[in-house]
């Protein structure tokens, strides 16, 4: 009866019919419901309340997510993986703001996670699941930050844990390699992504592994509204007018409205922001689905931006209802829009995105433009992912070098016509 052991978690409740279950590690989705039966976790906050404030969270010297332990679905004594996963800096930019069009600016640069990105929130989160399940292998399918993620916190448990991550075969050689450098075991499928998935269904079925496919299981979500949280507590728990994330499967904007309705119910916050997501020109399922109210039709991935290439996106109903719920909207970006804000972020604050990572900060510059976000509005944008990881679309962005003979005229001579 693991639910009991957690202190303040009430149960799971489907999204789609409402039904409850215990919170037990391995209650992934509403059997009754299938695909759709996404659970959402529900806390007894008014127990959060008498145990915990502010106060006492800000004497806690711990940085990472851990500190915000009784919004987590977590036993207290599950060991956690030793990385610093959280506690990434939020820096105001009033050169950045400007650019955007508007006059307050808050970058959460969520690249400086232990492997790189936001999914080490969530990672992190099933790592513990596993251990409370009596499971020492945890599995996903995935090319991209799901996968690496979940082999780097597996890996930081020294040889406790085994992470087994199935791949297409066309998944791009560096993010393969990390998880190999992480020590997972890694099988590349000769199939397409849907193939790849569903095999990895069909082996964490059979030899009963833990599940890290996210969107299907519940307390993903929970590790990734720790982004919202925290920056609620950096801005002293005063929030933004607008937050704005990136959108692929819908997990993470879900998150982070979980964050700051559980802060609201706590009493922590007052005011809710409006959520922005934002999504790619060449695969928004979601933005479709939001703008016409019809149910989601999967589309094809035609992006750059990788890690929210999702054509079929497993968590849209819970994303809709957080963006309509916080009176939010949806965006998309085009590729040029996200190459380009590469270039102008990295150059303007020294934080470097992969595609994904900034396309929320695109979307924050068309949001301006179409007057969705008004100038006077506070923002806070998340930039999701390193730019390292992608490295090919960096490359277009920036272009290459001058070159250069080793002589100082030439250079004088460069440096001229360069008018530098
Ligand atoms: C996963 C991811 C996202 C989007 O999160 P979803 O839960 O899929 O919506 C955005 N940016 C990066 C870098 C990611 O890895
Ligand atoms: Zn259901």
């Amino acid at each position: 009866m693991e639910g009991r052991k957690l202190k303040y978690v009430k149960d799971l409740v489907c999204i789609s019919c409402g039904e409850k279950y215990e919170a037990s590690p391995t209650q992934y989705l509403c059997p009754k419901c299938g695909e759709k039966g996404i659970l959402d976790v529900e806390y007894d906050y008014e127990k959060i309340k008498k145990d915990w404030n502010k106060e006492e969270l800000k004497a806690n010297p711990n940085p990472s997510i851990w500190r915000y332990s009784p919004l987590l679905p977590i036993e207290p004594n599950t060991p956690k993986p030793p990385l610093k996963i959280g506690g990434t800096p939020l820096y105001k930019s009033d050169v950045m703001a400007k650019l955007l069009g508007i006059e307050t600016l808050y970058i959460k640069d969520d690249s400086l996670n232990p492997t790189g990105s936001l999914k080490d929130r969530a990672s992190a989160i099933a790592v513990l699941k596993a251990q409370e399940a009596g499971m020492n292998t945890v599995s996903c399918a995935s090319t991209g930050n799901a996968a690496s993620s979940l082999a780097g916190n597996i890996a930081s448990m020294g040889n406790e844990m085994k992470a087994v991550i199935f791949v297409p075969s066309r998944a791009p050689i560096g993010k393969v390699t990390q998880l190999l450098v992480y020590g997972a075991l890694v099988l590349s499928v000769k199939g397409s992504y849907e193939e790849t998935f569903y095999l990895s269904q069909e082996a964490i079925d059979k030899w009963g592994w833990y599940n890290r496919n996210a969107a299907i299981n519940p307390y993903l979500v929970e590790g990734k509204k720790t982004s919202s949280i925290e920056i609620a507590e950096q801005l002293n728990w005063e929030m933004v007018d607008w937050l704005v994330y990136s959108v692929g499967d819908g997990c993470t904007i879900a998150g982070a409205w979980k964050g700051m309705y559980d802060l609201k119910q706590i009493g922590f916050i007052d005011k809710l922001p409006r959520l922005l997501g934002v999504q790619s020109e060449g695969c928004a399922p979601i933005t479709q689905a939001f703008k016409s109210g019809t149910d989601l039709v999967p589309v094809p991935e035609n992006t750059i931006a990788d890690s929210i290439a999702v054509g079929k996106p497993r968590n849209y109903i819970k994303a809709i209802k957080a963006v309509k719920d916080s009176n939010g909207d949806m965006i998309n970006v085009a590729d040029e829009e996200i190459l380009d804000m590469i270039k102008i972020l990295g150059k303007k604050t020294g934080i470097f995105g992969e595609p994904a990572g900034v396309a929320g900060v695109a979307g924050i510059k068309k949001a301006v433009e179409n007057g969705i976000i008004k100038p006077y509005e506070s923002v806070a944008v998340i930039v999701t992912g390193n730019g390292l990881k992608d490295i090919k679309n960096a490359e277009k962005a920036v272009g290459a070098p001058l070159t250069v003979q080793p002589n100082l005229n030439e250079l004088s001579q460069l440096l001229k016509d360069y008018n530098f």
